[in-house]
């Protein structure tokens, strides 16, 4: 457990922060507005919409034969992506070559009905950067018909899609009312959702909840272009999650209270990751039993559980999906919450460690979009409902996502190297208003992906 000075300072500040969290909660966050809207809109009412729009197709990136996967039951496999990390960079930098890395490959099932037919070579290294303003090297490029509303353009290798036949597609169920560019900042607005983009950049704002795309939008002679793995992986599952497809029908809830034992994560001003972690587990666990949902925690005590130990308590399970609570460390003024997926296939993670880039296809699981659509569910609620940085929905190739064969990410409630919101972390208000809000997305995401869940009762 922690030891006695931090908790008992801990203890000491509790007043302060329950009454600066109150004060918090009554004065929302820059664009709570657009993300009530946006939770409510995408993740809250669930509804289907009139038009079923059929899904893009994914880009034809077959992972290389010769990357084989290694077991991840071994223990061992820890190392590499134990989550004993420092702040990640804010936005991607240049994602290096994928680090060897414990993985199960799991064969793409998650395939698109209809399908703008183009055919591509598997994308070379990733330049994500470099390709920030070209306009040379076109390959192919397939515009718009009767029956395929994709324009689809082949840059450097990758496949992109314009913007404009995003608006295209999805008009029917937002109608778009504006489509507005300003230098590099473009802008897709209707009244229930606004898209901001900027080229060059990887930063994607939908209502104002930051999505961090794999790889950065660029301009192509008249066009705004975001890669097809975007669209497919991160776009389509947001914007149309009732057609997300492989999501299984889940009532139970695997818990996991990052780290333990030994293995106490990040140290933090006023304690250690580990204990935060199993208090946010256990008031997770209670809010989650009052919505109804059966709930296993990987440990309920101070003990060491092994990555893959994680993993296969949350495979073993049936009828689940997995959250993993962990608390972040970095300089003293980083802040703000996070949440991250697993890596798709063939995508650039958010930063190098943890898994880089996933040119091999070691990663991507068939619950990629089921994995986008519940961190933003969590990402979104959390974010309306305290006041915090919003610092986006991320991808990695973290070792407890890898494994799982079912929805699940891993959430960073906070920044323990961080004095102030340390207090906050450690405040019991604080632990049991964000579990509430992890609750009620856990439920929202049901909701908003029942039409299309296997099995659903
Ligand atoms: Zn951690």
């Amino acid at each position: 457990m922690t030891s006695g000075s931090p908790a008992s300072l801990c203890r000491a500040a509790a007043v302060i922060v329950v009454a600066g969290f109150a004060l918090a909660q009554t004065q929302p966050a820059r664009g709570e507005e657009e993300k009530k809207g946006f939770f409510s809109k995408m993740f809250g009412g669930g509804k289907t919409e009139e038009k079923p729009a059929e899904k893009p197709a994914e880009p034809k990136e077959e992972p290389k034969a010769e990357s084989k996967p290694k077991s991840t039951s071994n223990s061992k496999s820890k190392s590499t992506a134990s989550k004993s990390k420092t702040e990640p960079a804010k936005t991607t930098t240049t994602p290096k070559k994928a680090e060897p890395k414990p993985a199960v490959v799991e064969k793409k099932t998650e395939t698109p009905k209809t399908t703008p037919k183009v055919e591509t070579k598997p994308t070379p290294a990733p330049q994500p950067k470099a390709v920030a303003t070209m306009t040379a090297n076109v390959k192919k490029e397939v515009k718009p018909s009767a029956t395929n509303p994709w324009h689809i353009i082949d840059v450097g290798g990758r496949d992109y899609v314009t913007l404009e036949s995003i608006r295209n597609f999805y008009n029917p169920l937002f109608g778009f009312t504006g489509f507005r560019q300003q230098g590099n900042h473009i802008w897709l607005m209707s009244n229930k959702l606004v898209i901001k983009a900027q080229i060059g950049s990887q930063d994607l704002l939908m209502n104002n909840m930051k999505f961090i795309l794999s790889f950065p939008i660029i301009s192509h002679g008249n066009n705004t272009l975001i890669s097809r793995l975007d669209l497919v992986k991160l776009v389509d599952p947001i914007l149309n999650p009732s057609h997300i497809q492989g999501a299984e029908y889940f009532d139970t809830v695997v818990v996991d209270a990052g780290h333990g034992g030994h293995d106490a994560g990040a140290r933090g001003v006023y304690g250690y990751e580990k204990d935060f972690a199993l208090k946010m587990a256990q008031h997770l666990r209670t809010a989650l039993m009052a919505r109804g949902f059966k709930v296993v925690l990987t440990r309920s005590t101070d003990t060491f559980i092994s990555l893959g130990g994680r993993v296969s308590i949350a495979n073993a399970i049936p009828n689940s999906i997995f959250i993993s609570l962990h608390l972040n460390s970095g300089g003293s003024t980083a802040s703000g919450i996070e949440t991250w997926a697993l890596t798709p296939q063939n995508a650039a993670a958010t930063i190098s460690r943890g898994g880089g880039y996933n040119v091999n296809g070691v990663t991507g699981n068939k619950q990629d979009s089921a994995n986008i659509a519940l961190a933003s569910a969590v990402q979104a609620r959390v974010l309306s409902t305290v006041k915090v940085v919003d610092r986006g929905i991320k991808r990695a190739q973290w070792s407890v996502l890898t494994g799982i064969k079912k929805p699940g990410i891993l959430f960073e409630g906070g920044f323990v190297t961080n004095s102030k919101e340390c207090l906050l972390i450690a405040s019991e208000s604080y632990q049991k208003t964000v579990a509430a809000a992890i609750a009620d997305a856990v439920m929202n995401y049901r909701k908003a992906l029942e039409p299309a869940m296997v099995n659903r009762r």
